[in-house]
């Protein structure tokens, strides 16, 4: 079984790396099965790609394994794109999913239903000790509520209307979400690469 680390300590996100990565016969491991991983990866890139090649860089060449981190976050057309690569600390640097999604509700405010479009980002970026680091990147576009609805998911979940759905992310099962989730949209660009790890 070829196995990977996956750059987060995020339960939600390593979850959901779980399953998808499972179809291509990778085992994944997460930080927490480290806890003694690097503690304060700088992530000082401009862009999620960036972000995500320091993150796997610095835990591949930390453990010599190969690594996958993803840096993701949500872009709000009528914001200029913030949160963007910011969207983790939107609120403030203790990391609250439910004040970085009533500031951006807040910021919204008054804006009609037509021009609340916005999309989840995430870049995958695959890091192994001898080999170049791979990164790409998937989307998953929709449009912002007007108040939080729903439970499943975390982070700005409960905002986001997938297009083509009438409910938010979090009234999505974890297995819908999976499906069309810019996470899943990233692994299917690295599709390739993936089939090839040994
Ligand atoms: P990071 O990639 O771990 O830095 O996370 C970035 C931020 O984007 C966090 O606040 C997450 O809650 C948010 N985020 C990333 N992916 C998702 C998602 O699938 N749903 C909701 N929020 C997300």
């Amino acid at each position: 079984m070829k196995e990977l680390v996956v750059a987060t300590k995020n339960k939600g996100k390593a979850e959901e790396f779980r399953v998808m990565f499972s179809g291509y016969g990778i085992e994944v491991k997460s930080l927490l099965d480290f806890p003694e991983a690097v503690q304060d990866i700088v992530e000082d890139g401009t862009t999620f790609e960036e972000n995500a090649i320091i993150k796997a860089e610095a835990i591949a060449a930390e453990y010599d394994i190969p690594v996958a981190a993803d840096d993701s976050g949500l872009e709000v057309d009528a914001l200029d794109g913030r949160p963007g690569i910011f969207s983790a600390r939107y609120a403030g640097e203790e990391k609250n999913d439910q004040k970085n999604l009533e500031k951006v509700l807040t910021e919204l405010k008054g804006v009609p239903a037509g021009e609340r479009t916005a999309r989840f980002v995430c870049a995958v970026a695959v890091a192994r000790p001898g080999h170049k680091t791979f990164v790409k990147r998937g989307t998953c576009e929709g449009t912002i509520a007007e108040s939080p609805r729903g439970t499943e998911g975390f982070g700005y979940d409960p905002i986001f209307i997938p297009t083509g759905s009438d409910r938010t992310m979090a009234e999505h099962s974890s297995e819908e979400k999976n499906s069309i989730s810019h996470r899943k949209n990233a692994i299917l660009e690295i599709e390739q690469w993936l089939q090839q790890l040994s």
